[in-house]
């Protein structure tokens, strides 16, 4: 992550301290979890959740305690809703944190509030509308369009080393490839 004390090993004249309080150096563990703007977001946005005991140096840590939620909250929530919103949770911050940088607009704490919980509400009912178990869809045999349209097919292959791949495939009604 670009923060301030990951510049600052490169860019000597860069100041470090956070943006958001000026009390702290801006690292990953800082801006995420210690900075009080980040610290009243987990409170507000992820069911109260405390974050004082869990130690999150790396971008790794990170991760991991999105894609293994505090066993606390799984009991009442689905472990996607609660990785889903940690991970908006994340996202926010950040955005918050470059609108200060670049445009100079101070943090506010319940609006953001408010985008993590309206976007959401969007993945949740985009998604309710369209997953199908992998199962299920790599077992149906491909389907043309009916004449007129064109379908597309989207595959994404994500890999811890070697970088990312998407691929589109663009088919007509005779099942011809139009682009790739
Ligand atoms: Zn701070």
């Amino acid at each position: 992550m670009p923060t301030k004390a990951n510049l600052q090993v490169c860019l000597n004249h860069v100041d470090a301290s956070c943006l958001l309080c000026n009390a702290e150096q801006e690292d990953s563990e800082h801006i995420f979890f210690r900075c009080p703007f980040a610290r009243a977001l987990w409170s507000a946005a992820c069911w109260g959740l405390q974050v004082d005991n869990v130690t999150l140096t790396s971008t790794k840590d990170i991760v991991s305690f999105i894609m293994e939620p505090p066993a606390s909250l799984i009991p009442t929530h689905k472990a996607w809703s609660v990785s889903l919103n940690m991970a908006l949770v994340i996202d926010e911050i950040w955005m918050s944190r470059n609108l200060k940088q670049f445009s100079n607009i101070d943090p506010d704490a319940l609006k953001a509030r408010q985008n993590i919980q309206t976007r959401f509400n969007e993945i949740v009912k985009a998604s309710s509308s369209t997953t199908q178990h992998p199962k299920e869809i790599s077992s149906k045999n491909w389907t043309p369009p009916p004449s007129g349209y064109i379908k597309l097919n989207v595959d994404a292959a994500i890999q811890q080393d070697s970088g990312s791949a998407l691929a589109v495939v663009a088919r007509n009604h005779l099942g011809e490839v139009l682009s790739i």
